[in-house]
C-alpha cells in the first residue's frame, strides 16, 4: 500500500478534484513508494481563490508583522522537531545522501527562523517634500503570490521562496515538482499545525504541463516566483507578461571556479570536488567549470583526478559521496553529454556502489580536461556530477572565459592576492562571488540570483523581502 499525500487548499487536506494521482518513485531504486494528487486547473483555481480570500479580508490579512513573524518562527521550530522524519522523506524522494538531506532540512528551518525574525524589521519611508505635505512610501505585499519550484532541493526552495513572501503578508500558492514534492506537502501540514490561518499557504501538486501552467497563467496571481530550467522559465515569464505581472526567475548556471597559481591547493581541491558533486551535480549553483592558470593546470587536474576516482555513487540510506540522479530522464540527459562525439578528454571517473539497485538512476562522477572554453560541456548546464577543466593564461583571460557563457549565477575565485580578488569579483557577470571558498546552497542571509540565462530577481537575505513586496507612495496635503 503506497502512502498517500494530499494538497493543502484553504486549510484543508484534499485529493485532486479529478481524483487522479501520480506515483512517486525513489531515485535510489526506481520503485514507487507514495502517491500524490495529479492536480489540474480546477485545483489551482480553488487554491488561488482561497489565497485571495485570505489576503483580502481573512484572518491572515488582519495579522500584524509581529504575528506573521511568530508563525514563521514557530514553523521553523516544528521543522526541527520533525528533523528525522523530514530527512528520511527528503532522502527517499530525491535520492540524495542522508547527511545532505539533513542539512537541507536544517537549512529549511533556518529560512523560517531568518524570515520570522525579519517580518517586523522592514518598512517604508517618509520623503522630504514641500512643507505643507507629508510624503510617505508604504511597503505592501503583492497580494497572492504564485511559486513554482523544482525537484532538486524541494524543502529548501519551498522555504526560500515562501518564507519571505509570507513575512511580507502575501498569501501563497505553491506548485512543487512532480518528481519530488513530499517535503513541501509535509511542510504545508506543519504550517497548518503552527497556526497559519486557512488560505495563507496553499500547496498543490501535479505535473508542470497541467498544474504548473495553470498557476503561471492564472489571472488571480499578483507575482510569480519560478525556480527551474531556462526553457520553462521563459514560458512562465511569458505567462506573467500576458497578465502584466512581475516575476522572479532562478534558472541555473554554468558557474566557474577560477584557480590562480598562487592559491593554496590544500584549501581548494576538496571544495572544487564538493562544489560539483553535492546533490549529484543537480544544483543550479554547482561549480561545474574549473578554470586553472596554465602553470598549475597539470598539477590541479591530477589532484582532482585522484579525488574523482575515489568517489562512489550509491543509495541514499548508505550515505554515499553522492546519490542517484532524480529520474531516468535526467540520467539519460547526463549520459548524452558524457558520450558526445566531440567531448574533451575524459580524465577520471568515480564508481557506482556494488549495492546500488539496478533500477536506480546512478551516474559515475566524471572529470574532463583540458576542455576548450567553447565545447558544449563548457557551455551548457549538464545538471549531473560532471566537472570540466579549462586552462587560462592570466587574469584577463580568466575573466573573459568565466564570463563567456550565457549564464551568470555564482563564481568562485581562488587567489591570495587581495587586489586581484576584488578586481575579478567586480569584473564577473553573475549574482554571487565567493573568494577562497564556495557556497553552493545555504547562505540564507546572502542575496542570490542571476544575470542572463540564469534569470533575474533576488531571493534570500533581506533582498527577498523587497522581491515579495511593492511600494505605494502616499502624498498627504495637510496645509500650513
Ligand atoms: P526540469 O526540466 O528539470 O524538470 P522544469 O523547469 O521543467 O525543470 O521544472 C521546474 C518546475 O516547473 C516544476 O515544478 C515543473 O513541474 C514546473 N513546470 C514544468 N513545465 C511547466 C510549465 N509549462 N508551466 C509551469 N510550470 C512548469
Amino acid at each position: 500500500m503506497l502512502k498517500r499525500y494530499l494538497n493543502l487548499i484553504d486549510g484543508k487536506l484534499r485529493t485532486a478534484l479529478s481524483g487522479r494521482e501520480l506515483d512517486v518513485r525513489c531515485p535510489s531504486d526506481g520503485l514507487p513508494f507514495a502517491k500524490i494528487p495529479a492536480s489540474s486547473a480546477m485545483d489551482i483555481n480553488a487554491a488561488v481563490k482561497a489565497a485571495r480570500a485570505a489576503v483580502d479580508d481573512g484572518e491572515w490579512s488582519h495579522l500584524s508583522a509581529v504575528g506573521r513573524g511568530r508563525l514563521l518562527t514557530k514553523l521553523g521550530d516544528l521543522v526541527l522537531d520533525n528533523l528525522d522524519d523530514l530527512t528520511s522523506i527528503e532522502a527517499m524522494d530525491t535520492g540524495k545522501p542522508m547527511r545532505e538531506a539533513e542539512q537541507d532540512i536544517r537549512m529549511t528551518a533556518r529560512y523560517f527562523e531568518f524570515y520570522g525574525g525579519s517580518a517586523d524589521k522592514i518598512g517604508g519611508e517618509t520623503l522630504p517634500y514641500f512643507n505643507m505635505f507629508n510624503a510617505q512610501v508604504l511597503r505592501e505585499p503583492h497580494g497572492v503570490t504564485g511559486h513554482i519550484i523544482p525537484w532538486n532541493y524541494p524543502s529548501q526552495i519551498f522555504a526560500r521562496t515562501l518564507a519571505p513572501a509570507l513575512a511580507m503578508g502575501n498569501a501563497v500558492v505553491l506548485k512543487p515538482a512532480e518528481q519530488a514534492c513530499l517535503t513541501p506537502i509535509q511542510l504545508a501540514v506543519l504550517a497548518r499545525e503552527a497556526g497559519f490561518p486557512k488560505g495563507s499557504i496553499n500547496v498543490v501538486s501535479g505535473t508542470g504541463a497541467m498544474a504548473g501552467a495553470a498557476l503561471a497563467r492564472h489571472r488571480g496571481i499578483d507575482f510569480l516566483s519560478f525556480t527551474g530550467s531556462p526553457k520553462t522559465g521563459a514560458s512562465v515569464a511569458a505567462a506573467a507578461a500576458r497578465n502584466r505581472i512581475a516575476c522572479s526567475l532562478e534558472l541555473g548556471g554554468k558557474s566557474p571556479q577560477i584557480v590562480f597559481e598562487d592559491a593554496r591547493k590544500e584549501e581548494y581541491l576538496h571544495i572544487l570536488v564538493q562544489g560539483v558533486i553535492q546533490n549529484a551535480g543537480q544544483t543550479c549553483s554547482a561549480g561545474s567549470r574549473v578554470l586553472v592558470q596554465e602553470s598549475m593546470f597539470g598539477e590541479v587536474l591530477d589532484g582532482l583526478a585522484s579525488r574523482f576516482e575515489a568517489l562512489t555513487a550509491g543509495p541514499h540510506d548508505e550515505d554515499p559521496d553522492l546519490g542517484a540522479l532524480i529520474s531516468n530522464v535526467q540520467k539519460k540527459r547526463v549520459l548524452r553529454y558524457l558520450n558526445l562525439p566531440d567531448r574533451p578528454h575524459l580524465v577520471a571517473q568515480g564508481n557506482v556502489s556494488p549495492s546500488a539497485p539496478a533500477g536506480g538512476h546512478y551516474v559515475r562522477p566524471t572529470l574532463f580536461g583540458p576542455a576548450s572554453e567553447h565545447s558544449r560541456l563548457s557551455q551548457e548546464e549538464i545538471f549531473g556530477p560532471v566537472l570540466v577543466c579549462t586552462s587560462f593564461k592570466d587574469e584577463r583571460d580568466a575573466v573573459r572565459i568565466a564570463n563567456g557563457t550565457e549564464y551568470g549565477l555564482v563564481a568562485g575565485i581562488w587567489t591570495r592576492d587581495g587586489d586581484r580578488q576584488m578586481r575579478v569579483a567586480k569584473a564577473l557577470h553573475c549574482g554571487q562571488v565567493f573568494i577562497n571558498s564556495y557556497g553552493a546552497g545555504g547562505g540564507v542571509e546572502l542575496p542570490f540570483g542571476g544575470v542572463g540565462k540564469s534569470g533575474h530577481g533576488r531571493e534570500k537575505g533581506m533582498a527577498a523581502l523587497h522581491t515579495f513586496s511593492r511600494l505605494k507612495t502616499v502624498v498627504h496635503h495637510h496645509g500650513l
